[in-house]
């Protein structure tokens, strides 16, 4: 029996997302997933595995709502962002026929969900500042086969770390209206927060939102991501999740992290990491080997170097793992580093000041 044979067209030609753990890699400086560097402990408080979660824990609903200043019948909980993506994917369009629309350089999980279903990827690249091509998305939307039903865009983009236009934005909103959704990825907007398009939820029905607990509340390793959307959006998302997407333990801790103290404890996160990030960006920039530091609204930093492969295996040599990204459009020499504690970001500056 042949069971590559069995597979399905679709998922024999995939490649599957080349997320960091996959890549791996050996040190003790990880500065390749935009993660946190320290973890808060959490105890467990619901002593209750026995019994099956709610679908969508009511508590942290509630919480993540008042967090995000939506309620509670435009949220919804879930895997981490990433599931989100999948689920909206699988919620809006017609495999074989329809298609999503992307905007390389961006994050990878949009294209690799959208071949798992055999959903159409259409990219349309973003220009040379990173900003949205409006016209050329706008003739994407035009045509018919396939159509795009979903338009995913990162806000702030990974790798490249910048925020979108919010005019651009708005017109992108404005020309799919009926058409198509859009997804605006914020899993880093915590980090920028008065950027977020939350607030325009109510005069959008076709927007939707993705957050995450992975990147400024410190929780990567919890999977708990959330949708913002219009009611009917996340009802229709509940038809095609998991009967029970959240773990007990998960619900419990998130919702630990979405009280008082732990919002208080994000806030200090945040205010950490914009400062290093301040620190780092100044230091490498000062590093000979450096061609350029871009400027990120996010907890990393994209740096372009004058021979990106030696300074890769130096790092790794050190230690210290950072993310290639030279096999995205546009990033010929670019490296994406985490900014992790202030002890890490010195000891990045201090073996990129040898090379
Ligand atoms: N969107 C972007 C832009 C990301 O960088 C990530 C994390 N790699 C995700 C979504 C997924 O986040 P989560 O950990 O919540 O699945």
């Amino acid at each position: 029996m042949n069971l590559q044979n069995m597979a399905r067209d679709c998922v024999r030609a995939l490649t599957p997302y080349q997320s960091a753990r996959r890549i791996g890699g050996q040190g003790d400086v990880w500065l390749n997933a935009n993660e946190f560097p320290r973890a808060t402990p959490y105890p467990l408080t619901q002593q209750t595995l026995n019994r099956y979660p709610e679908c969508q824990p009511p508590q942290l609903l509630s919480a993540y709502a008042a967090y995000a200043g939506v309620g509670v019948d435009q949220l919804l909980v879930s895997r981490g962002a990433d599931e989100s993506i999948e689920l909206l994917i699988r919620a809006f369009c017609e495999p074989g026929k329809e298609a999503v629309l992307y905007c390389p350089p961006t994050y990878g999980m949009y294209g690799v969900s959208a071949e798992t279903f055999g959903v159409t990827r259409r990219t349309v690249p973003s220009t040379k500042d990173w900003q949205l091509d409006l016209s050329a998305i706008e003739t994407a939307l035009n045509e018919t086969t396939p159509r795009v039903k979903v338009v995913y865009v990162c806000h702030p983009n990974n790798p490249t770390g910048n925020l979108l236009a919010h005019d651009d934005l708005r017109r992108l909103l404005q020309m799919t209206e009926g058409k198509a959704l859009v997804v605006i990825d914020e899993a880093y907007i915590d980090f920028c927060a008065d950027m977020s398009t939350a607030p325009w939820l109510s005069a959008f029905p076709h927007l939707v939102i993705l957050r995450t607990l992975s990147k400024a509340f410190a929780l990567a390793g919890l999977r708990c991501g959330f949708t913002l959307a219009h009611p009917e959006v996340i009802a229709l998302l509940l038809k095609v999740i998991a009967p029970y997407p959240i773990p007990t333990p998960v619900a419990d801790i998130a919702q630990q992290a979405l009280s008082g103290d732990g919002l208080q404890r994000v806030k200090r996160n945040i205010a950490e990491v914009i400062d290093n990030r301040q620190w780092l960006q100044q230091a490498l920039s000062k590093c000979s080997c450096v061609d350029r530091v871009f400027p990120s609204e996010s907890n990393w930093l994209l740096v372009r170097f004058a021979d990106a492969e030696r300074v890769f295996q130096t790092l790794s040599a050190q230690g210290i793992v950072v993310r290639d990204q030279r096999r995205q459009p546009g990033l010929d020499g670019c490296l994406r580093i985490t900014v992790g504690s202030r002890d890490e970001c010195e000891r990045l500056q201090s073996t990129l000041k040898k090379i």
